[in-house]
């Protein structure tokens, strides 16, 4: 088999990105090219700052993009890549003729986002950023190419790209695989470090298995080959879909049972532990919350529905969009029962919500669960929503609530999480930031006692005036920067900080 030497990754988002830092990290010997149509995306990309967070990610991308010789080893027990010997073999561009005409293998990971106009609209993936890239390799690739699928795609995406390329060249060949990506935001890296499997669909000739079988060895650098999972094209595309409504399957039946507990005096706690140490249900995702957000579950079931409802399987439709039903049930009980704790009005109230990326260790904005919790909240006319949040971006959060009627005049966003919470008649935890996190029981969230008790810390300070309110001092970038609100956020989650609550407790509306 001829290695591949040359890899161009269309798409520099999360997936792209720390897909294209580890494949590099761990195949010193092949140029790993990241290319992406927004310049701003890629001047990030090779700036001090990486346009998204994830912990690990820096360095990976810190060795593999500079060849950075002071970082000898990213995990203490990974791999035996000799870092102090390489150069650099990551790189980023906007260069698509360059980039794709020069690579052996491309990997498309673009964004494949639920449409939300025309045909399928609000269920069916949209995948006119797919389309666009597959034309520029149809322009630009060499005979032979091999393209691989890493984007979440619908069952069948491969024969539309195969006739894509067919019809602009017709005596050529590009053999197309599929390879899923799994990876989860906040825990990239070292899903991509220890991966339970990599997948990889092919079609069952024999440029096809050839195909499979160099995809296969780059992976081979640093994951057993028993994980490296071979099937056939089609299933491949569809293991993906499957493995995330799974996922948020499980989500949507331990909050239907939240409900139940709710009514009837159960711990959901206690059932999850109880249910889960059953080894053929397992512990994970089965924690009660708020339901699951982010950009991945809720468009990849609705892109199941989709598929089911156009092969006239109704049935199978309804069973998935029950899943769904469930998730935004539960978030309406939840601002429920904030309206219903304040009295049923939240006129002259404010509300913080502390938390507004769909999970911890990301500052990913896309459809966070908080977007309905505020949308519903703003119906209330509260006087304010102060938001804070320890990595999302101002400008994220702003773009994700723009569409929402109030959100300009009654929403405010917060860098010091101090000054959000100062003042509020309620305040709400959305996500599960370990910032967030208390060693102790909070006072704040004990229903208080009808009369201070003059030696309770927190119930006499609930009422004291802000006196000896003092903004944090937040730690400075790493990079020295001045006024780099990423940069010293990145270090205040980083140096493992934690919330003073004993502070937010002093500031609360009694
Ligand atoms: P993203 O929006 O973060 O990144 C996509 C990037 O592709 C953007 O930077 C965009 O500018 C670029 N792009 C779009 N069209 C392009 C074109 N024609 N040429 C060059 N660049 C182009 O998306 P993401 O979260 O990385 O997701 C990518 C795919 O991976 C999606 O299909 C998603 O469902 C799937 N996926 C995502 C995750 C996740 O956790 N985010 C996990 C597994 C799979």
């Amino acid at each position: 088999d001829i290695p591949v030497r040359n890899v161009c990754v269309i798409g520099a988002g999360y997936v792209g990105g720390p897909t294209a830092a580890v494949l590099a990290l761990h195949n010193p010997m092949v140029k790993v090219t990241v290319l992406d149509r927004d310049p701003k995306r890629i001047a990030s990309w090779e700036s001090n700052h990486l346009p998204i967070h994830e912990p690990g990610l820096a360095e990976v991308v810190r060795l593999t993009r500079d060849g950075a010789n002071s970082v000898t080893s990213v995990e203490p027990e990974s791999d035996g890549i000799d870092a102090a010997a390489r150069q650099g073999n990551l790189f980023f561009s906007v260069d698509s003729p360059t980039c794709i005409g020069h690579a052996d293998l491309i990997f498309l990971a673009v964004n494949t986002p639920t449409k939300y106009s025309g045909r399928g609209a609000g269920s069916a993936s949209d995948l006119s950023a797919l389309e666009s890239a597959v034309r520029d390799i149809a322009k630009f690739a060499k005979n032979g190419t091999v393209i691989v699928e890493k984007s979440t795609v619908p069952c069948g995406t491969a024969r539309l790209i195969s006739n894509i390329l067919l019809s602009v060249r017709p005596e050529e060949s590009f053999p197309i695989l599929s390879n899923p990506e799994f990876l989860a935001e906040g825990s990239a890296i070292k899903n991509l470090l220890h991966p339970d499997r990599v997948l990889i669909g092919s079609t069952p000739s024999v440029a096809g298995r050839l195909a499979a079988r160099r995809l296969a060895a780059l992976y081979a650098s640093w994951i057993p080959g028993d994980r490296i999972l071979h099937t056939n094209v089609w299933s491949s595309e569809l293991s993906k879909l499957v493995a995330n409504a799974m996922l948020a399957q499980r989500i949507s039946s331990i909050n239907s049972i939240s409900a139940l507990c709710e009514r009837t005096g159960a711990d959901v706690r206690e059932i999850a532990k109880a249910v889960g140490t059953d080894d053929r249900i397992g512990a994970k995702f089965l924690k009660a919350g708020l339901g699951f957000g982010g950009s991945c579950f809720r468009k990849d079931i609705s892109s199941l529905v989709y598929i089911a409802e156009s092969l006239n399987l109704p049935d199978v439709a309804a069973y998935w969009r029950a899943v769904l039903n469930i998730n935004e049930y539960q978030r309406q009980r939840f601002t429920d029962m904030i309206v219903s704790r304040l009295s049923n009005t939240l006129n002259g109230k404010k509300i913080a919500l502390l938390g507004f990326a769909y999970k911890k260790d990301t500052g990913d904005t896309r459809e966070s669960l908080a977007v309905d919790v505020i949308a519903s909240l703003l119906e209330e006319r509260p006087t304010e929503i102060a938001i804070f949040d320890p990595c999302c971006p101002k400008d994220g959060i702003e773009r994700e609530i723009a569409h929402l009627d109030g959100a300009k005049d009654r929403v405010k966003i917060y860098s010091d999480p101090y000054l959000a919470t100062s003042g509020s008649s309620a305040l709400a935890i959305l996500t599960e930031w370990d910032f967030f996190k208390a060693d102790r029981p909070l006072p704040v969230l004990r229903k208080m006692p009808p009369k201070a008790e003059p030696q309770a810390q927190a119930t006499t300070a609930a009422e004291a005036p802000l006196r000896d309110f003092t903004p944090p001092v937040l730690p400075a970038c790493p990079d020295g920067c001045q006024n780099c609100v990423s940069g010293q956020r990145q270090a205040l989650l980083e140096n493992g900080q934690r919330m003073d609550w004993s502070r937010v407790a002093r500031s609360l509306r009694g």
